[in-house]
């Protein structure tokens, strides 16, 4: 999508602290972090958002649990950490590109306000 941020991020025209990257998937840390550890993973194929998914492009869903599983261990996040994906207006998304922030390195509130 030509007009994408986190398209742009994964064509490298914006720079980005890459930690992972796979045929895929890609994973950034966030510009603007809200715990001591906060990234972002993302699909490659630009989906706008979760109401965005459906049967024919949900496969790299759980691939990114997978990545985001792998990445939270190699981070040291072994006493746990959070995976958020905002929707809409409402949900608080910001940039229409499906993405899942993972946060952790501090206890988080619950439930978020
Ligand atoms: P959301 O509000 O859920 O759509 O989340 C968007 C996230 O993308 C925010 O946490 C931003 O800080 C982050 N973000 C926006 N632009 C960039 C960028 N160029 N590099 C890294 N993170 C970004
Ligand atoms: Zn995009």
């Amino acid at each position: 999508m030509a007009d994408c941020v986190f398209c742009k991020i994964i064509a490298g025209e914006i720079p980005s602290n890459k930690i992972y990257e796979d045929e895929t998937v890609y994973a950034f840390y966030d510009i603007q972090p809200e715990a001591p550890v906060h990234f972002l993973v993302v699909p490659k194929q630009h989906i706008s958002g979760p109401s965005a998914v459906h049967e024919d492009n949900c496969a790299v869903v759980g691939h990114i649990y997978a990545v985001i599983s792998h990445l939270a261990q190699e981070l040291g996040l072994s006493n746990g950490y959070r995976v958020v994906t905002n929707c809409g207006n409402d949900g608080g998304q910001t940039v229409p590109h499906l993405h899942f922030h993972v946060l952790g390195g501090r206890s988080l509130a619950w439930p978020p306000g």
